[in-house]
């Protein structure tokens, strides 16, 4: 079977032209040839921010860019008709669709309610500090656009347990509404991280969570999407998408790919998660992530044989997607922290060529970035097409050195010529004696991504010694595979 390489197919800047579907209908079949095989596509529904709406300010989940609400029909990414050829574009190119779902909050409610609350101290959200009062809350939802098609559904206060802003005093604060609980187990970040943004669903309503069960089968049966990217689960009650999950499948009458958000430093965190879930779905690395942050803000500094060590994809390698960056962490966003330019070829190498995990490219790293000069990544095109090709078979790790560290593929018979080498440092140019295996003995390798250009010749136990320069990767392939990717560039 051929790997699987994940695509996030927006930033967080791109233009509000309406133009996102199009593009992909334009490039799908330049993705697949590309060796992407899985595309997690942003929220398709219309945002409180209307057609400027990156689209995680949930207003209406029924409109998909068909009706005259927040100013326009279509949405930042384009009509409901756009969308569906879209997905079924890339399906058609065999590229699996993985639909964004934020099922959190929402926002840009069509009218206030009075509901009387107590406010909550912002950093312990246990912590009542007021008596009951009145605010005037933004939470009636009637979606006056839509007048009822698809769904007669419309919210009111009792859908939700609070929010962060009353309209009466124009007074942001946690208030929390009167009868109502934060979830009991979330993140425990602020002693409890139920709320977010917004008006917060309140999922121990059973309303609610019928609305929103009634509502993914509806957009199940609409787009039919293969799988799921799940936002902000660590402020959803934990057993919510448990459930969730397994009714959206039982109706899909498949077992549809999930893939969680849940930011944590800590992977105990994660893990954790994914024990009450039943391993029900995925979740980004995200210790991964910040391991790289260290390893490329360190001076040389960082151990890089503890790169792996804190990460999901170590810890429960059949859950985890890794990546690099996203929508997220990119320049001037909420969790700004992007891997410097000089180390963003190493993340990628290091993912993309790993036995474990699927490996997501962040759009912003694949196209640049306008908005702040970013420019693509270096050799991350020639990367997925070695991670399509040639990263097969057995992984054996060298992460025994705090400066230069790496691994090998030892490739298999299903893929012709496929197994590698790649060596990694933070400081200092160094080598390293790898095992590629001796089907290799008497063959040079070459660095596929052309740092250095002198061969490594294996010798009779299939041993080479691999080379690297200061700060830097390389990909040694043998030589066939390595003329072979001549085809690519
Ligand atoms: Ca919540």
């Amino acid at each position: 079977m051929d790997n699987k390489t994940m695509m996030q197919y927006f930033e967080w800047y791109l233009p509000d032209n309406g133009l996102l579907w199009r593009k992909i209908i334009n490039n799908a079949q330049g993705l697949k040839d590309a060796g992407i095989n899985m595309i997690w596509l942003p929220p398709s529904y219309k945002g409180a921010s209307g057609k400027s709406s990156v689209g995680y300010d949930v207003y209406d989940t029924y409109d998909l860019g068909e009706f005259d609400q927040k100013g326009s029909v279509s949405t930042k990414y384009g009509t409901r008709q756009d969308y569906l050829q879209a997905v079924k574009t890339l399906k058609e190119n065999n590229i699996q669709v993985i639909t964004d779902i934020v099922l959190n909050h929402m926002m840009g409610a069509d009218a206030c309610e009075q509901v009387t609350v107590t406010e909550d101290d912002s950093s312990n959200r246990e912590r009542c500090i007021s008596d009951s009062f009145e605010i005037s809350a933004w939470t009636k939802f009637d979606f006056p656009g839509r007048n009822g098609k698809y769904s007669k559904k419309v919210w009111d206060a009792s859908n939700f347990s609070g929010t962060d802003w009353d309209n009466d005093s124009k007074r942001n604060g946690i208030f929390l509404f009167e009868g109502k609980n934060w979830n009991k187990e979330t993140d425990q970040e602020n002693v409890n991280y139920d709320y977010l943004m917004g008006a917060d669903l309140d999922t121990d309503n059973k309303d609610t969570v019928k609305a929103v069960t009634d509502w993914g089968k509806w957009y199940y049966d609409t787009v039919e999407m293969d799988g799921l990217r799940l936002d902000a689960v660590k402020h959803i009650s934990f057993d919510f998408y448990k459930n969730w999950l397994k009714n959206i499948r039982q109706h899909a009458g498949k077992e549809l790919f999930a893939v969680g958000e849940y930011w944590a430093r800590e992977v105990d965190k994660m893990t954790h998660y994914l024990d009450v879930v039943d391993n029900s779905m995925s979740l980004f690395d995200v210790t991964l992530h910040y391991s790289f942050l260290r390893a490329a803000t360190s001076n040389g500094n960082f151990d890089m044989s503890t790169l792996f060590a804190d990460s999901l994809v170590k810890a429960r390698p059949d859950n985890a997607v890794t990546f690099v960056d996203n929508h997220d962490t990119q320049p001037g966003q909420a969790l700004y922290s992007f891997i410097p330019e000089w180390f963003k070829t190493s993340a990628y190498a290091l993912i993309l060529l790993h036995k474990d995990g699927i490996p997501c490219i962040f759009y912003g790293d694949y196209y640049g970035i306008v908005h702040d000069h970013v420019k693509p990544v270096e050799g991350l095109r020639k990367l997925i097409k070695i991670r399509e090709k040639y990263a097969y078979g057995e992984q054996i790790d060298y992460f025994d050195n705090c400066n230069q560290v790496g691994f090998t593929r030892l490739g298999d018979e299903e893929h012709p010529n496929s197994g590698l080498a790649l060596i990694v440092t933070d400081e200092t140019a160094g080598t390293k004696r790898m095992k590629v295996g001796k089907q290799f003995s008497g063959k040079n390798f070459y660095d596929a991504l052309g740092h250095i250009n002198s061969p490594v010749t294996i010798d009779e136990e299939g041993f080479g010694e691999f080379m690297v320069i200061d700060g830097s990767v390389s990909v040694w392939l043998v030589e066939e595979a390595y003329d072979e990717m001549f085809l690519y560039e």
